[in-house]
């Protein structure tokens, strides 16, 4: 067979990878990228560290995988704990499982359970937002809301209620009050044709991420959305995949703006890319619920074992001893001044948003009118292919239905230095430089 038995990587072209250190990737040419972007936002600790290796391997020789049934186990109770210690005991429960996805079915399915254990089995409706990325699993998609993704599933997915959220980028409102006004009201009135009774849950992630481009939210907005789980007495599940586990300078993202949910996921950044681990937090009383009543129908095989949870411990306690936390929020003020100083220089940096060291950057051919480049265009896919021809990994979003032009995430390792935050800005400097006179400039002729 002479072309890859491989079907889902970008092309022929694909370097081959060698290894990685630190912020760093090396192809088999020996040529260097800067990871910019964790991965896919997941090693959040960088490449190559010996104490998660450590760690790992100790946790082989003793035991790689042991079944929930069967067994507890030393790692999981530890990370479990820490994870719960992490929310300062505001989610006492936790679920593990191996991807995003996952933890997004688990908490859909946690919710309805709940319902159900409650006498409350009208409620079959969640409410998400649109634009949104939830996962690729059939009841994460249904959570999802971006057209493409979802138009070959949308007849046997189960949909929710999209409605939208703050967009504080295009909003054509007075001010961000009146904007975050406007859209809680519409969301209430959505809400309201369809039922208050019949809904389970409201998803939405405190930080959007590979969907929005780190569109962020306010503080007046998570509070009216807890307001109105309240009131109509639904659940409220925040998707802290990407954005949870320090990404934003906190823990978790919500503890930004102190808006605490009922249930919370997340994944990626938990085993920093050494190794697959996801998990649910959720207040003890929807557990005891549906403990109750007979226990929760899910679960999956590789749930929570050992290898896993140790992975995550190391990850979560390196973070911790090495105070990453903070260098999360340096570096990140750092990068934002540097993406600031680019969007000055180069017109068609339309927005520049984010937290920590979760920064999306949106192109537009039009600043003032914040329209988007024509979708065939393709600049996301440009403008990434530039940067890694200058060594700088970032992760490419395609324009949104209209919602977003088209963006990407700088998104590196928590542990990035001050000089390395440099490189990175040089590198995308060139590459913007690049972009405008090989791509823009042509098009605007
Ligand atoms: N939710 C969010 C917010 C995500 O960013 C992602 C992954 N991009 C997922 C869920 C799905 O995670 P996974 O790819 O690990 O299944």
């Amino acid at each position: 067979m002479t072309t890859s038995p491989l079907f889902y990587q970008a092309g022929p072209e694909m370097p081959e990878v060698s290894h990685g250190r630190g912020v760093f990737l090396w192809d088999t040419n020996g040529k260097e990228y800067l990871d910019g972007c964790s991965g896919a936002i997941s090693c959040n600790l960088g490449h190559g560290r010996q104490d998660i290796r450590d760690a790992m391997l100790a946790q082989l020789d003793r035991v790689a995988f042991t079944y929930r049934t069967q067994f507890e186990n030393a790692p999981a109770l530890a990370l479990a704990r820490q994870l719960v210690g992490m929310t300062d005991d505001a989610l006492e429960k936790v679920f593990f499982v191996s991807s995003g996805s996952e933890a997004v079915e688990s908490a859909l399915k946690l919710a309805r359970q709940y319902f159900v254990a409650s006498g409350e089995s009208q409620r079959r409706r969640f409410v998400s937002l649109r634009p949104s990325y939830h996962g690729s699993t059939l009841g994460a998609l249904g959570m999802t809301g971006y057209q493409p993704l979802e138009a070959p599933f949308s007849d046997i997915t189960m949909s929710s209620l999209k409605v939208s959220g703050p967009d504080f980028y295009r909003q054509r409102d007075a001010d961000r009050e009146t904007h975050v006004r406007r859209v809680l009201e519409e969301t209430r009135n959505q809400i309201k044709a369809v039922g208050d009774e019949t809904i389970i849950a409201v998803v939405l992630e405190p930080v959007g991420g590979a969907s929005t481009g780190a569109r962020l939210v306010d503080k007046a907005y998570l509070e009216g959305i807890r307001r109105l789980c309240d009131e109509i007495g639904c659940l409220l599940i925040f998707d802290e995949v990407l954005c949870g586990v320090g990404r934003t300078g906190t823990w978790f993202a919500y503890q930004q703006w102190g808006v605490t949910p009922d249930l919370l996921v997340t994944a990626k950044g938990l085993g920093a890319g050494y190794y697959p681990v996801g998990a649910m937090l959720c207040r003890e009383e929807i557990v005891e619920a549906v403990m109750a009543s007979g226990g929760f129908q899910h679960g999956h095989t590789y749930a929570g074992n050992p290898l896993a949870c140790a992975t995550g411990l190391a990850a979560i306690e390196a973070i911790r001893d090495e105070h990453l936390l903070d260098n999360v929020d340096a570096r990140g003020r750092q990068l934002q001044r540097g993406l600031e100083t680019l969007q000055c220089r180069y017109p068609w940096v339309g927005d520049v948003r984010g937290l920590g060291l979760l920064w999306g950057v949106e192109l537009v051919m039009d600043p003032t009118e914040k329209t988007p480049f024509p979708a065939q265009a393709n600049l996301f896919a440009r403008v990434t292919a530039l940067a890694k021809e200058e060594g700088l990994l970032i992760y490419p979003r395609r324009p949104l239905d209209g919602l977003a032009g088209d963006h990407f995430l700088v998104t590196p390792p928590f542990t990035i230095s001050e000089s390395e935050v440099v490189l990175l800005l040089e590198r995308l400097e060139r590459t913007f430089a690049r972009l405008d006179r090989e791509v823009v400039s042509p098009l605007l002729e």
